[in-house]
């Protein structure tokens, strides 16, 4: 195969806010990372936290009012 007119591959970023520091970011498929348990999942650039990717509630949070 030979390329006639070189492209540019688009970036497939993700938009992605945390639920637990409530930080705004784009994240793409090299950021994802999978596990056998809990599925696809990243980590927060801010905080750390583990954002499950395909299940939003996996992050319990306790609300006491
Ligand atoms: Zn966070």
């Amino acid at each position: 195969m030979r390329i006639i007119k070189e492209g540019t591959p688009p970036h497939k970023e993700k938009k992605q806010e945390c639920v637990n520091c409530g930080c705004v970011f784009m994240y793409e498929r090299s950021d994802i990372h999978t596990d056998k348990r809990d599925g696809d999942f990243v980590i927060c650039p801010s905080c750390g936290a583990y954002i499950n990717l395909i299940n939003h509630l996996s992050m319990e949070k306790k609300e006491a009012i």
